[in-house]
C-alpha cells in the first residue's frame, strides 16, 4: 500500500501519518519528492483499512499494491486453474460445453433434450429447478422434483449437471443432486449465498451480475474462495446496455480482461447475453476466440412450450450445428473439448 500525501503537508502531519502506520503494526518507508511526499507501507495489507488511512489528515490518496481479490488474482496463482466438475474439466485448455433448457421441465422432455445435446458434444447438462424470476407470478421452477429429474437424466447420459441455487438454506439439498452450483446474475452479490456455496465442496458457476463491474465479479468470487472452495468458474452473460436490439450487452472483452487478472476459468453465456437464437452462434465463437474456457447455451426442443426463456433457446439441430463449429474453433486454438467422465 502506498500513501500519497497532500502537497503542503506539514512536518507534524507527516509524523502523525508515520505514527498511525506504526500503531497498525506495520513498517513505513518515507520518500520526499520535490512536489510530493509518499509513504510506502510494508507488511500484511489485510491488516489495513483503506478508508481509515484516507481519513488521516494530509493523506490524499491510498494506492493498494496488491488487488483486493487476493485469492482470485493471478499474483496468488500464476497458472490457470482447472475446475473439475465430476470428471469434466474446465480451464487450462479444456473447454466446458454447458447446454440444456432454462428450466427443468417434464422428464420426457429433459431426456429428449439431453440425448440431443449429448450427441452434439455437450459435456455438462443444465436446467434450473429454482428459478429467480423478475415476477413472483412467473414459473418458479419444479424445486426438488426438478433436481431429481435433472439428476436422473444426467446419470443416464453420463453428463454432470449444473443447476442454479437461489437460497443459502438450500445448499445442502441442491448439493445432494447437483455436480455444479450456479449462482445466477441476480444473486452475484448475495453474500450470504456466496459464503454458503464457499463452504460446500461443489464447483461453483458464478455469473456476472447485470450491472456488476469485472472487479465486482472477482470480489464475489473471492467470497467463495475465502471460504475454502477453490473451484469457481466465472461466466460473462451480458450486462445492461441501452440498446434493446439485444437482451443484454455481450461484453466479450471481459473475457481477456479477466484472463489478465485471474487464474479462474472464464466461460461465456451468449444465450442470456443476446437473447436471440441468431446471435448465439457468432457470439459463442467470439467468446472462444477471446479466450473463454467454455460456452453455456440454452437449448429447447419446443421453445413455444418452454417454461422460461423460450425465445432465446436454440433448437437441438441448431445446437448441433454450433457444436460442430465450436469443435473447429477449439482445434484452431489448440484446445480440447473436455470428454465426458470415464
Ligand atoms: C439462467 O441460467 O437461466 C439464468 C437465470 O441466468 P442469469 O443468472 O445469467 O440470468
Ligand atoms: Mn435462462
Amino acid at each position: 500500500m502506498i500513501l500519497i500525501l497532500e502537497n503542503l503537508t506539514t512536518e507534524d502531519q507527516i509524523k502523525h501519518v508515520l505514527e498511525r502506520v506504526e500503531k497498525m503494526g506495520l513498517q513505513h518507508h518515507l520518500s520526499r519528492g520535490t512536489f510530493r511526499t509518499i509513504v510506502g507501507i510494508i507488511g500484511d495489507e489485510s491488516e489495513l483499512n483503506q478508508s481509515q488511512l484516507l481519513s488521516i489528515p494530509g493523506v490524499c490518496q491510498v494506492v493498494p499494491v496488491l488487488p483486493p481479490y487476493k485469492l482470485a488474482s493471478l499474483e496468488a496463482h500464476p497458472e490457470p486453474s482447472v475446475v473439475d466438475v465430476s470428471g469434466v474439466k474446465i480451464g487450462g485448455g479444456s473447454l466446458g460445453m454447458i447446454a440444456g433448457p432454462c428450466s427443468v421441465e417434464e422428464p420426457e422432455r429433459m431426456d429428449r433434450i439431453a440425448a440431443s445435446v449429448c450427441k452434439a458434444g455437450a459435456n455438462l447438462y443444465r436446467g434450473g429447478a429454482y428459478k429467480p424470476r423478475t415476477s413472483p407470478y412467473a414459473f418458479q421452477g419444479l424445486g426438488e422434483d426438478g433436481l431429481k429429474i435433472l439428476r436422473e437424466v444426467g446419470d443416464k447420459y453420463n453428463m454432470p449437471i449444473v443447476t442454479e441455487i437461489t437460497d443459502p438454506r438450500n445448499v445442502e439439498l441442491v448439493t445432494k443432486y447437483a455436480d455444479m452450483l450456479q449462482v445466477g446474475a441476480r444473486n452475484m452479490q448475495n453474500f450470504v449465498l456466496l459464503t454458503e456455496v464457499g463452504k460446500s465442496e461443489r464447483p461453483v458457476l458464478l455469473k456476472r451480475g447485470m450491472s456488476a463491474t469485472i472487479i465486482d465479479l472477482l470480489m464475489s468470487a473471492e467470497y467463495v474462495l475465502s471460504q475454502g472452495n477453490p473451484n469457481v468458474v466465472l461466466c460473462e452473460r451480458g450486462i445492461k446496455g441501452f440498446d434493446a436490439e439485444t437482451r443484454n450487452l455481450f461484453d466479450v472483452a471481459a473475457v481477456p480482461v479477466l484472463k489478465g487478472l485471474t487464474h479462474l476459468p472464464v466461460i461465456v453465456d451468449p444465450s442470456h447475453a443476446t437473447g436471440k437464437p441468431a446471435l448465439i452462434p457468432p457470439c459463442s465463437l467470439a467468446g472462444l476466440a477471446a479466450g473463454a474456457d467454455g460456452v453455456h447455451v440454452e437449448v429447447h426442443d419446443c421453445p413455444e412450450e418452454a417454461k422460461s426463456d423460450g425465445p432465446q433457446a436454440l433448437l437441438p439441430a441448431q445446437y448441433a450445428e454450433l457444436a460442430e463449429k465450436m469443435r473447429g474453433m477449439a482445434e484452431l486454438l489448440g484446445k480440447t473439448i473436455s470428454p465426458l467422465p470415464a
